[in-house]
């Protein structure tokens, strides 16, 4: 028999433990991942209006952390975002605390998307400007900070087709500034990817990667859209994709990448529990699921965060999640022989942790859980 401090020495701090590993953030969004502090300085600097510049004030307008699930009310939280980039130097920074925040999660790989019309319109900047920008910060943070990243331009599903042009077009003039794909985003209910289809078509054939939002708030058939018509390669979230056995055929056959969400999917109030969270049945499917952040402000997470509820949560083992930062990797946007060189630079790296793939047992992620009684398993 083990007394209770030598099981623990036994069983590595699972936290601890997820905090460590070399990570890839495939979907996660700049306008999402803007710090309260910097929301406050940058409110104050520039007279913006705010009922607070107290960020314990501040934080239930950023944050649905607290809030009841609901999609439309967590999209809102991004209508009160857009109003923090009053100049050149506030968009830089944000983009540039963006890419800090996940190095210090010890995310390696980074691909950061944004929506170049939230920080254009209302300042009178241009799509063109706003984007250089971002291209310039992010470049600058890659050469000063140990971390790789690559930008995706977003297109919102209710902006109009003319405007899906303009930012596809300003998208594909960046693609040799670190701007590697596209994506749509939005209320997928409301406005269905068909729109736009031949934008989409158009800026794979101009060279870019094409990942969509969809599988969320609507069900399978508006993955299979996104894969059919805009040439998805990767799917943002996709959760839903196991409501329709065609469908799953499908995400298969293409080797579409699964951008799951976790946090985000709970506070959209697409699961109404983790605990019934489809993740493990998308992993059992052979899917090529991967476990994101989405928007670490607005859901007050972050990667190391996502990986322990999936594990705590969600019935995924440490191997699930080694082997998802794999599937990452391997559904980067990245040119064939540099992504052939970081997968085996990942493989690498998590196999030498703790020596295989194998693991925490079932004994070590029970004794996580019974430590960490402030997160319940059914949360
Ligand atoms: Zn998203």
């Amino acid at each position: 028999m083990h007394s209770a401090t030598e099981k623990s020495e036994e069983a590595p701090n699972l936290r601890s433990r997820l905090y460590a590993l070399p990570k890839v953030d495939l979907h996660r969004h700049l306008e999402g991942s803007l710090r309260l502090q910097t929301l406050a300085e940058i409110a104050q600097e520039h007279g913006i209006d705010l009922p607070s510049y107290d960020i314990k004030v501040l934080r239930p307008f950023v944050t649905a952390a607290d809030e009841e699930p609901d999609f439309h009310r967590f999209l809102e939280k991004f209508r009160f975002l857009r109003r923090f980039y009053p100049t050149q130097e506030a968009v830089e920074r944000i983009a540039y605390e963006a890419v800090a925040d996940a190095a210090e999660d010890n995310v390696r790989y980074l691909e950061l998307r944004f929506n170049p019309i939230a920080q254009a319109r209302g300042q009178g900047f241009s799509l063109d400007e706003v984007t250089t920008w971002v291209c310039g910060a992010v470049d600058k943070a890659q050469r000063e900070i140990d971390i790789r990243v690559n930008l995706i331009v977003q297109i919102g599903r209710d902006e109009s087709l003319d405007t899906a042009w303009q930012v596809a077009e300003v998208a594909v003039a960046h693609r040799h500034r670190g701007v590697v794909g596209l994506d749509l985003a939005g209320d997928e209910v409301r406005y269905p990817a068909r729109g736009f289809a031949e934008v989409f078509q158009w800026a794979r054939r101009e060279g870019l990667h094409i990942t969509v939002h969809a599988g969320e708030a609507a069900g399978a058939r508006s993955v299979q859209e996104a894969i059919e018509l805009l040439g998805a390669q990767r799917i943002g979230h996709g959760i839903r994709t196991v409501e329709d056995s065609s469908v799953v055929r499908l995400v298969h056959e293409r080797e579409v990448t699964l951008e799951v969400c976790p946090t985000s999917n709970l506070q959209t109030g697409v699961v109404r529990r983790l605990g019934q969270h489809p993740l493990i049945d998308l992993l059992a499917l052979g899917l090529r699921a991967t476990v994101n952040t989405d928007d670490p402000s607005v859901s007050d997470t972050t990667l190391t965060d996502e990986y322990e509820v999936a594990m705590l949560a969600m019935g995924l083992t440490l191997d699930h999640i080694k082997r998802a930062i794999v599937t990452a990797a391997e559904g980067s946007f990245q040119p064939p022989e540099e992504k052939e060189q970081m997968v085996e630079w990942f493989r690498e790296a998590l196999e030498s942790e703790n020596g295989s793939l194998s693991g925490l047992t079932s004994r070590e992620v029970n004794d996580s859980v019974n430590s960490r009684s402030d997160r319940s398993p059914d949360c």
